[in-house]
């Protein structure tokens, strides 16, 4: 296979990106409508699907809440750029993340969350998770030593992690939390919104689950909520996660419906260009950061100077599209600054 070189990159993101992976974009899961040969997978605007008898079904869909067609070309497309075997096109990122965490806790387990997770995962561990019986400890990315101490815990079922983090891009060593996570008897979930599959592909290196929030890169143009979970051939007590995640789809029922899902086809599309070009814009504007006086740190993982650059090369085929910085001045011009940015 040969590797694609992106000439535009910076010095620091001349990285590559993945040989097939916007090829596959395009075309996972989107083969011609049977019925009308339409080249684009119709919107399936449909609850229920007429059966021609009772217990046979015509077209193997029965309801879309078990699935519907559009529902399934996302999910097929997700499944191919994440390296998995099978994906699930729920409602939201947050709806995704209720599913993975249903479908494998029970009251009395525990989970480890890396302390730089989204808001939203924070609330949904502590403050609805926490009133079933599900406690989380929260261990810093930049110290594997509480990592270790958390996972002797017998409880812990499942280790959360999202990569890079926000808000310090810390890059996380994704293939050595899985094993470590692993060599407890504990899942590893890694939520790689940030990252997106155009630039790391979690299940690869050793990461039992996959979420997204659909409704930042993938979807791409903010005209849809979704999200995700991937999975590859994980188990967990003796069934498969994939069989899992389909029940709690199934049963839980927070499904993509089929016009969302549709937009987020078509957003999935396009995410490996619009990755290129998001990399390309925040590694200039994370150099144009540094240079300024009322900057006092930029954190970027392609700058040689953020902590994460050297695993962030390994781990990553370019850098991000999220840049963020302290200001001199404390809250007072912190607050300046941000009143001060334009869209
Ligand atoms: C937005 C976001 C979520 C939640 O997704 P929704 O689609 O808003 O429910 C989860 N994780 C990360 C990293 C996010 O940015």
């Amino acid at each position: 296979m040969t590797e694609i070189k992106i000439p535009s990159q910076p010095r620091q993101q001349q990285q590559l990106l993945r040989p097939g992976f916007r090829t596959q974009s395009v075309h996972a899961g989107q083969q011609p409508d049977p019925l009308t040969g339409a080249v684009i997978q119709p919107i399936y605007q449909t609850s229920t699907f007429a059966q021609p008898g009772v217990e046979t079904l015509k077209s193997g869909y029965e309801y879309s809440r078990g699935g519907n067609p559009t529902r399934t070309a996302l999910e097929t497309q997700l499944a191919a750029l994440e390296h998995g075997t099978a994906a699930f096109a729920f409602a939201s990122g947050i709806a995704a993340e209720d599913a993975v965490l249903r479908a494998t806790l029970r009251p009395g387990d525990t989970v480890v969350a890396a302390a730089e997770s989204y808001g939203g995962t924070h609330r949904l561990l502590t403050q609805l998770y926490a009133r079933w019986g599900i406690h989380t400890i929260f261990v810093s990315p930049q110290h594997p030593h509480e990592l270790e101490q958390a996972l002797a815990d017998p409880t812990v079922q499942l280790v959360w992690l999202e990569s890079p983090t926000n808000p310090l891009l810390t890059v996380v060593d994704i293939a050595a939390w899985a094993e470590r996570a692993h060599a407890h008897n504990a899942l590893l979930v890694v939520d790689n919104t940030f990252a997106s599959p155009a630039l790391q592909t979690p299940l690869q290196l050793g990461a039992d689950a996959v979420v997204h929030s659909t409704t930042k890169y993938i979807g791409g143009h903010s005209d849809v909520l979704g999200g995700a979970v991937v999975v590859a051939d994980a188990v967990w007590e003796d069934v498969p996660l994939a069989e899992r995640l389909e029940f709690q789809q199934f049963a839980g029922g927070a499904v993509a419906g089929p016009q969302d899902a549709f937009l987020t086809s078509r957003g999935l599309k396009t995410l490996g260009v619009r990755m290129r070009q998001h990399c390309e814009n925040a590694g200039i504007i994370a150099e144009w950061l540094t240079s300024r006086a009322v900057i006092k740190n930029v954190f970027y993982p392609g700058l040689a100077s953020h902590p994460s650059h050297s695993i962030a090369r390994q781990q990553m085929s370019g850098f991000g599209g999220v840049v963020s910085f302290q200001v001199h001045g404390g809250e007072a011009a912190a607050r300046r600054v941000a009143e001060g940015t334009e869209t």
